[in-house]
């Protein structure tokens, strides 16, 4: 394992239990993570999920900006255009369908920390560090 220069307090964003995750970081770059002891949601616990957070930040492949189907492939776009795109598309379907005709599943935690933060967000590596 690399050896982690700092430990931030965050959370898991994989479901709405919000696990209670440190992040260890080096640099710009997470090296390590594992569940948070004192959190009263998972007392150091983590699920399958959880515990293989880090796994996912690295994972070859993994999408890290918006990408926008242009025919039979996908076109990098910014984040505003691809918000306004699926704004737009969105009223397009409730005009055409009815409210009844969209649903979102989402995490809580998701919202809770870095997914609307912009690009590369990257889970943790925005936030303004806990240090712990
Ligand atoms: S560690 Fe598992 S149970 Fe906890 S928030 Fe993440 S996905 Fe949910």
């Amino acid at each position: 394992m690399t050896a982690v220069s700092d430990w931030c307090a965050s959370i898991c964003p994989y479901c709405g239990v919000g696990c209670g995750v440190e992040v260890g970081v080096t640099g710009d770059r997470v090296v390590a993570v594992r569940g948070m002891k004192d959190h009263p949601v998972n007392r150091g616990d983590l699920c399958a999920l959880g515990a293989n957070l880090l796994g996912m930040l690295h994972a070859d492949g993994r999408l890290l900006y918006p990408m926008k189907r242009v025919g039979d492939r996908f076109e990098r776009v910014g984040w505003e255009a691809a918000r306004r795109t699926v704004a737009h598309r969105i009223r397009e379907i409730i005009d055409e369908h009815g409210p009844d005709a969209f649903a979102m599943y989402v995490s809580a935690s998701e919202y809770v920390e870095e997914y609307c933060r912009g690009p590369r967000a990257g889970l943790w590596c925005r936030l303004p560090p806990v240090r712990l």
